[in-house]
């Protein structure tokens, strides 16, 4: 029978739930056990997939086309597994449920109210992973923080649940903060009490407390914790900040977080887990032998959760090659010809990031014309290989007014437009082309080196596509279309021949990246980077030597 546990989250927001449900579902799975997670949103949006980055970070996107919260990225990045359309729920697909069979006459004529239909809807979802005994224990992050009013039903569903399904098949830890005080140089407890106390009067009492904090919990203090908030004192877990999101795993291993969880169930603790993997990723990601600057090149660089699986890929990719790979952001929108060089100088690699709408757009072109000219490897992710393709269009083939129709829908060079089935579409939330296609690669091609195969399958999030009239025009002037998909022969990747690094990809490959299989377009393109740096630097040390030798 599938086990259940919850993760909620008490006094602020951000203090990594997400983290936290993933290291222990980590922890879970290197001792043996089929383990998924899955977050409860409470938000009304039926998926963050209309969301502004702004607003919510990154839109994840699953195999199976689900445009889901940024927590599914580090779920998959952490266990390895995919997740699918069944691992995301927001309060909207919720409602939508319940309104849509209302209209069906489901309900038979019943008032249909939050307890019992919002409530049945939100545990049969909580509990729908678990059916087919897929796992042997799902973990449910719920989004959100205790108190808030529209969390409500989803800590009722999960009062009902652990109520029908026995204190040894469902458990509720709670994610905390300690602050700490620094003019009394004290950590305080009060804010979880009342958090606790908040859950309690739902009707839930925690079985474990996690505590994020900055400084150790000692031991009287963990015994405070555990009196006031009524659990037992093993069960009150110390969080401290950790230096990366990636050491979260050996910390709650440390403190046992995954064993009282196991004897909380009543499962047996299996094999000691084997973290042997993760600990060789961690002593390269620490201990690095070099360092490399990578441009990030986008309109939202400010908001780092914006671009959140591209710097987890690069740091991925980083540790592969035991190299630090340093980000500098560079805003698309002040980026110009006249200052590009100086905005770019030094960069050992960019990346163009994906995107959407007109802002910022001509700084991404000007970016790439600055790379392609400079021989300055480079990584363009599905806008950024849009714009790869506008920039090469107006610069190289001569087509002045290139252009995606996204940005100029009456352009006459459309070498970036519209699929025909895709014009017909209205609606906007979950209609792009989403998740995993598959794609062929030319078997000469430097991408398929790169893959090591020619048959390929990536996730992709987008509209426009490459406008196939043009494809003989880009070819003879040099940039290829190395990968199609085999099905509908739109044009997936591009490359350009005499150009040491230069690839554009119509997909999203840092969805695809873990810590166990590093993305190899983001290792390569860190590879590259590390061969340019070496390269600028004996070119350095050529002239300083030459200047040296004409001085003499
Ligand atoms: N805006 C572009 C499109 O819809 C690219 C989307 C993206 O970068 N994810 O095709």
């Amino acid at each position: 029978m599938t086990k259940y546990i919850f993760v909620t989250g008490g006094v602020t927001s951000s203090l990594g739930k997400g983290i936290i449900a993933a290291s222990l579902a980590k922890l879970l799975q290197a001792r043996g056990y089929k383990t998924t997670i899955q977050k409860f949103d409470p938000y009304i949006n039926v998926d963050p997939g209309t969301l502004n980055p702004y607003e919510h970070g990154e839109c994840y996107v699953t195999e199976d086309g689900a445009e889901t919260d940024l927590d599914l990225g580090h779920y998959e990045r952490f266990l390895n597994t995919f997740t699918s359309q069944a691992n995301n729920v927001t309060t909207g697909r919720i409602y939508q449920h319940v309104i849509n069979r209302e209209r069906e006459g489901a309900y038979l004529g019943k008032t249909v109210q939050v307890i019992p239909h919002i409530t049945d809807e939100i545990k049969r979802r909580m509990t729908l992973l678990g059916k087919d005994n897929k796992f042997d224990i799902v973990i449910t992050e719920l989004g959100g923080t205790v108190g808030d009013i529209e969390s409500l039903p989803y800590i009722e569903a999960v009062r009902q649940l652990k109520w029908e399904m026995g204190e040894h098949n469902c458990l509720v830890v709670h994610l905390t903060l300690i602050p700490y005080l620094k003019a009394a140089k004290e950590l305080k407890t009060k804010p979880t009490q009342h958090s606790v106390k908040l859950l309690s009067e739902n009707g839930i009492n925690p079985d474990v407390l996690v505590c994020r904090t900055e400084e150790p919990l000692y031991t009287e203090l963990k015994r405070k914790i555990a009196l006031f908030c009524n659990v037992r004192i093993d069960a009150v877990i110390e969080a401290l900040d950790a230096d990366t999101i990636y050491g979260v795993p050996l910390e709650m291993m440390r403190e046992r977080l995954d064993m009282i969880c196991l004897q909380k169930l009543d499962l047996p603790l299996g094999t000691e887990p084997d973290l042997t993997k993760w600990k060789e990723f961690l002593n390269k990601l620490r201990y690095p032998k070099s360092k490399v600057t990578v441009g990030l090149i986008g309109k939202y660089v400010e908001l780092q959760d914006a671009y959140k699986s591209i710097l987890e890929g690069l740091i991925h990719a980083g540790a592969m090659n035991e190299c630090k790979v340093e980000i500098r952001n560079i805003h698309s929108e002040y980026l110009t010809r006249e200052n590009a060089a100086e905005k770019l100088n030094n960069l050992d690699a960019v990346i163009v990031a994906p995107g959407f709408g007109s802002r910022g757009i001509e700084g991404k072109i000007e970016a790439i014309r600055y790379v392609r000219e400079n021989n300055i490897p480079f990584l363009g992710i599905c806008l950024g290989m849009q714009m790869a393709c506008v920039e090469f269009a107006r610069n190289v083939i001569g087509m002045p007014t290139a252009h995606s129709t996204e940005m100029d829908p009456d352009t006459h060079s459309a070498v970036i437009c519209m699929m025909e089935d895709q014009k017909a579409i209205t609606q906007k939330g979950g209609t792009m082309r989403l998740g995993a296609y598959d794609c062929e690669l030319d078997s000469s091609c430097k991408t398929a080196e790169i893959y090591g195969t020619t048959h390929i399958s990536e996730r992709h999030r987008h509209r426009y596509e490459f406008n196939n009239e043009y494809l003989q025009a880009f070819e003879d002037a040099g940039m290829l279309p190395v990968g199609k998909n085999p099905k509908t022969g739109l044009v997936e990747i591009v490359e350009i021949e005499d150009h040491p690094f230069f690839i554009g990809v119509q997909f999203h490959p840092e969805y695809k990246s873990t810590v166990e299989a590093p993305h190899p377009l983001f290792v390569s393109l860190v590879k590259a980077a590390k061969q340019t740096q070496e390269r600028r630097n004996s070119d350095n040390a050529r002239m300083v030597f030459e200047d040296a030798v004409t001085e003499g």
